[in-house]
């Protein structure tokens, strides 16, 4: 029987490590060389003396990072030596500049994929299945209760709350994730011919992140800064705020309103009424059940290994499936 071959990627106290090209991935703590899958919170973290990234992804890492960081963005798809290995970030389709790695050694590849989803995103460059050994995997939303509803569909019950609560004078408070559901949502919107350029009113954290699409090209309703400046009232008017807002003094501004939030955890009813908000619309930028199993069967991997959430469902079922599967220990939040 043959030995198991080194495995091109394991978990450290400081994130997840390549030996062979002496690298990590979405590091938590500071190291030499960070390949970055995308700027969210939980895989961006300062420190690292250099950073290679996707290149569309650059601009919303610099926001997120100190102005001396050092980044070497590349283009999806072009190969990097880095040690022993040959890597390549290929679209993941979660946000804009979101990245799978694909790292090749020896006749043999791995990928990590970062966070992923399946559903179209007119704001980001589409998921794109790459074959691999072994494939490792989000899994934040990985049991089968969670399943998207189509994209349209939740836009347009998103158009009709907003529509209610004109016609009833009072302003619409849409809570949602600053960077990538917001845009998502502003570009999702601009595709309804009734909306017309009427502006949508932001909270100050969405900002520059808005602008960071805006300049790469994304179509996005028009938008305002939700200051009292731009608007003395806000009957009939739709703002977009990250959850942190909710219940600060930001808030006061509106008067009387509607608020609701947009996240794949509002497919559950318990998690909806937590939440205390009146309403919420099932959106998400992570792969849901099916298509996390559409995505492992598709990558053509012999084993599997889950990150984030809720592995253990997803691990069982691989395994039943004829995967070999397992769970790695990071601590990638499933909040984005
Ligand atoms: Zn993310
Ligand atoms: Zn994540």
């Amino acid at each position: 029987m043959q030995a198991e071959p080194e495995p091109l990627v394991v978990t450290t106290g400081r994130g997840l490590y390549c030996p062979p090209g002496d690298f990590y991935i979405d590091p938590w703590q500071p190291v030499q060389t960070a390949v970055i899958t995308h700027a969210h919170g939980d895989h961006l973290h300062q420190g690292n003396a250099r950073y290679i990234l996707a290149r569309p992804g650059a601009a919303i890492a610099a926001a997120r990072l100190p102005q001396t960081a050092n980044l070497l963005p590349i283009d999806y798809g072009t190969a990097l030596t880095l040690g022993a290995t040959r890597v390549s970030l290929h679209p993941a389709g979660h946000i804009l500049g979101s990245a799978q790695v694909r790292i090749e050694h020896a006749g043999r590849v791995w990928v990590v994929s970062g966070d992923y989803k399946r559903q179209p995103d007119r704001t980001c460059a589409a998921f794109e299945p790459v074959g691999c050994d072994v494939f490792i995997s989000e899994a934040t939303f990985a049991l089968p209760v969670y399943r998207w509803p189509p994209t349209g569909q939740v836009i347009e019950e998103i158009a009709r709350w907003w529509r209610i609560n004109r016609d009833r004078g009072i302003a619409s408070v849409l809570f949602c994730y600053a960077l990538g559901k917001a845009q998502r949502i502003l570009s999702e919107l601009a595709e309804l011919a009734e909306l017309g350029a009427e502006p949508v009113h932001l909270h100050g954290a969405m900002l520059r992140l808005t602008q960071i699409y805006r300049d790469a090209g994304v179509p996005l309703l028009p938008t305002l800064p939700a200051t009292i400046e731009s608007r003395q009232d806000y009957r009939g008017a739709l703002i977009l705020a990250p959850p942190s807002a909710a219940g600060s003094s930001w808030m006061r501004r509106f008067g009387e309103h509607s608020s609701a939030f947009c996240s794949g955890w509002m497919r559950v009813r318990a998690e909806r009424r937590r939440r205390g908000y009146d309403r919420g619309f099932v959106l998400s930028d992570h792969a849901d059940w099916p298509a996390l199993l559409q995505t492992c069967r598709q990558s053509g991997a012999r084993r599997v290994l889950l990150t984030h959430g809720h592995a253990d469902a997803l691990t069982r079922f691989l395994c039943e499936q004829g995967f070999e599967s397992g769970a790695v220990a990071t601590p990638f939040g499933g909040a984005d």
